[in-house]
């Protein structure tokens, strides 16, 4: 099977929605902009190894490859529209591209999500999306813009994947239905599209949470002028599949330093606070208020048993050694 076989038979439909000018088969693709929209892009790259163990099975690779593309458009509060993929195949294995087509197409139609081109080619597995969104103009919700005060709230529950990775490493196949969801949790995270989208103008920050709680709230305070925050440790959202299989003790670990959850963690200035809670009846999941952004500098954990928490040292850095 070649490169075009490979987008003819598991990337191409048969035709596009308006918006598409040119799809896959040219030399790049031509998107219309909606009239007073603003175009948002996001691109995250999956390394085997590095990402994902050796093995992991494809259909969950073509969801998650996708997920947390949309993840990251999510917490800048768009709308996706269009998908781009690249994918660097070390065999062309009819199996293995249709089931990881089959994932990643499936999580692009329940949102809508156009595939519009891509690369293919021979080498290390390795899967780069890149994701376009749009949004009105001026109402981005970035990083920066969280304030002393500012309630921090957080979708879904944390820490699940990097129980479940743990679970993976372990090596056995789970039977307890409480791993199994856990392992899925790791492998199937489903990006926050609705709620990112209903933060507009409600929300002064986001970010999604691919690198642990600690470590990613740090950004939104270090991009917001240098800001603290004070987290009510009771109230971190974990669940009781996390509780079940490790103890409480040290799912709130994971949920303040586990990464891949994919969740949403966003600031809100207290008045929004009726409507933030209004929005939890909308969507399937819950959304929780943990603490709230201070002047001080650093995060400071709070609540009875707050000591036995680390909050150093926390979250994902990829690291290269020293060249020389
Ligand atoms: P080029 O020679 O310009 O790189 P290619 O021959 O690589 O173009 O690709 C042909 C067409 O197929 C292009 O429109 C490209 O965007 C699309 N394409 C290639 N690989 C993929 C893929 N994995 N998914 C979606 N579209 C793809
Ligand atoms: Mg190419």
């Amino acid at each position: 099977m070649d490169e075009f076989e490979i987008i003819d038979r598991y990337f191409l439909r048969g035709s596009y929605p308006t918006g598409v000018v040119v799809g896959i088969s040219d030399d790049g693709a031509v998107i219309e902009n909606p009239a007073g929209e603003e175009t948002v892009l996001a691109t995250d790259t999956l390394v085997e190894s590095v990402h994902f163990p050796v093995g992991t099975n494809a259909l969950d690779l073509g969801h998650k490859s996708l997920a947390v593309n949309l993840s990251d458009l999510a917490a800048m509060g768009a709308v996706p529209r269009w998908a781009l993929l690249n994918l660097v195949l070390p065999q062309a294995d009819d199996d293995w591209i249709s089931q990881f087509s089959l994932g990643f197409m499936s999580l692009a139609d329940e949102y809508d999500v156009v595939l519009i081109g891509g690369d293919t080619c021979r080498g290390p597995l390795c899967i780069t999306v890149t994701v376009v969104g749009t949004l009105p103009a001026g109402t981005a919700i970035t990083r920066g813009g969280a304030r002393p005060g500012d309630q921090i709230w957080i979708s879904g529950s944390l820490g699940d994947a990097s129980i479940g990775l743990g679970i993976v490493q372990a090596g056995v196949d789970p039977a307890d239905p409480d791993e199994v969801w856990l392992m899925r949790r790791l492998n199937a995270p489903q990006p926050r599209v609705t709620l990112g989208c209903s933060l507009r103008g409600l929300a002064s920050a986001a970010i999604d949470l691919s690198d642990g709680l600690l470590a990613d709230l740090g950004h939104i305070l270090h991009y917001s002028g240098g800001l603290g925050a004070v987290l009510e440790v009771s109230l971190l959202p974990v669940s009781p599949a996390a509780l079940a299989v490790c103890g409480q003790r040290a799912a709130r670990s994971s949920a303040l330093a586990g990464g891949d959850d994919y969740e949403l963690c966003f600031t809100v200035p207290r008045r929004h606070e009726a409507e933030i809670e209004a929005l939890e009846k909308q969507q399937d999941h819950q959304i929780t208020k943990i603490g709230e952004v201070c002047t001080d500098e650093g995060i400071q954990l709070t609540g009875p048993d707050s000591k036995h928490y680390n909050v150093t040292g926390a979250g994902h850095l990829h690291n290269w050694p020293d060249g020389g």
